[in-house]
């Protein structure tokens, strides 16, 4: 009998329960079609959670996510919401960080894919576009500059001689910050190969993100990438410093397949590259854990927050959170066919002119502009 994917649903505020809602949808749909069993169990999260029990993050979810195969998110956040309540308890840190810290989460992945079809809602000229951008950026979570001790804002002393009073010494007071850039062969050797592997299922190209000319954390990153990469010969590896790739990004988006990038990096590079797909409503992403026996565990979410300007509007892109099951199936469960059969979908319901809000202009004659279930029950009829 083949297994039973067990996924904790967490759709959380804003726009998430309606995004939720026709993801879980779509999974129905590839259930059918494949014969797969799917044991979906949603739970409260982020305000939801403290409504119904008092915390982002209630002990019954985070149980629930203990005991699943993935956990499926939402978002979480209202920026209105009761500002008394402490940082620590607001569902940004004490949700998502929590989540992160408990189930180990050292690799991002965010794909970027910019269909021919929406050449329109991206800010490149068409030219700089090819065929369609498709790029998959992988970045480390856990390390670097965000994590390495010392961090601290520390007051100092700036002994200042003033010559022309006869040598009088002055001590002016000041302040200094501290960050540390600090990685291990080991994290860099894991995130390398989630690189390598993801790249495997592509085009087979690694670009890895550096500044070695400046720092030692770039030597050694570069150092052990090119070690990784001799474990993939079918992977053509490709090194580039930061600043170049931000540039390359913008020059010739087409070159790039998958950037392996450090945490700041990363960061930065992926919101950029993010841009280029016009919406945030488009982007899906993958986070994953340690593997367990052949399964990766991973928490799967869209790029964008809980947009309370659209919630409860029908008006949310459901699609970052379908291409996110679709992120599920190929990382965390090894069903790829299956995850491109999601994908296709999406593809086939933008090829037949469907648009939420995000991605419509009144200039494409032949769009037309749909909700969130339109666009969901689209895509799960396209399957
Ligand atoms: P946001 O991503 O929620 O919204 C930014 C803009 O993008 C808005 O105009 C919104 O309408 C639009 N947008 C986002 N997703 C969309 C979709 N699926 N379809 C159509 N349009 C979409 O960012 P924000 O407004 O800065 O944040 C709102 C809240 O979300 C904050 O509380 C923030 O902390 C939280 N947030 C949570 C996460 C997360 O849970 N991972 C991530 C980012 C922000």
């Amino acid at each position: 009998m083949s297994k039973t994917f067990k996924i904790a649903a967490l759709a959380g505020d804003g726009i998430g329960p309606e995004v939720m809602h026709e993801a879980i949808k779509v999974l129905r749909a590839v259930e059918k079609k494949f014969s797969l069993s799917f044991q979906i169990t949603e739970a409260p999260v982020g305000w939801a959670g403290i409504d119904a029990a008092g915390k982002a993050l209630p002990d019954a979810t985070l149980a629930l996510c203990k005991e699943s195969d993935a956990i499926l998110f939402g978002s979480v956040g209202l920026p209105d919401r009761d500002p008394t309540i402490p940082k620590e308890e607001r569902p940004e840190r004490a949700a998502l960080l929590r989540i992160r810290k408990e189930f180990g989460l050292f690799a991002n992945l965010r794909p970027v894919k910019l269909p021919k079809a929406l050449a329109h809602a991206c800010p490149l000229r068409p030219e700089r576009q090819g065929d369609g951008i498709d790029i998959l950026v992988v970045r480390e979570l856990t390390g670097g500059i965000y994590f390495g001790q010392p961090k601290k804002t520390e007051n100092y002393s700036i002994d200042e001689t003033q010559a022309d009073e006869g040598a009088t010494i002055f001590i002016k007071r000041a302040q200094r910050a501290i960050d540390t850039m600090v990685y291990t062969t080991p994290e860099i050797e894991r995130i390398a190969h989630v690189a390598f592997k993801a790249a495997a299922l592509r085009r087979n190209k690694v670009t890895s993100i550096d500044k070695a000319n400046v720092l030692e954390n770039g030597v050694l990153w570069r150092e052990v990438v090119t070690k990784v990469a001799r474990q993939y010969p079918h992977v053509a590896l490709e090194h580039m410093f930061v600043d170049n790739a931000a540039m390359q990004l913008m020059l010739r988006p087409t070159q790039f397949d998958v950037m392996l990038c450090e945490n700041m990096f990363g960061d930065i590079l992926s919101d950029e590259a993010a841009a280029l797909a016009g919406s945030l409503g488009m982007l899906p992403s993958a986070s994953l854990g340690l593997t367990s026996g052949v399964h990766t565990f991973g928490f799967f979410e869209p790029a964008g927050g809980t947009a309370p300007d659209i919630a409860g509007k029908n008006l949310a892109n459901p699609i970052a959170q379908i291409l996110s099951t679709a992120l599920m199936l190929r990382y965390s469960f090894d069903l790829e066919a299956t995850a491109d059969a999601i994908e296709a979908a999406v593809g086939k319901a933008i090829a037949q002119g469907l648009r939420t809000g995000d991605i419509f202009t009144p200039a494409e004659t032949n769009a037309k502009q749909v909700g969130t279930r339109e666009m969901g029950d689209a895509i799960a009829a396209a399957l």
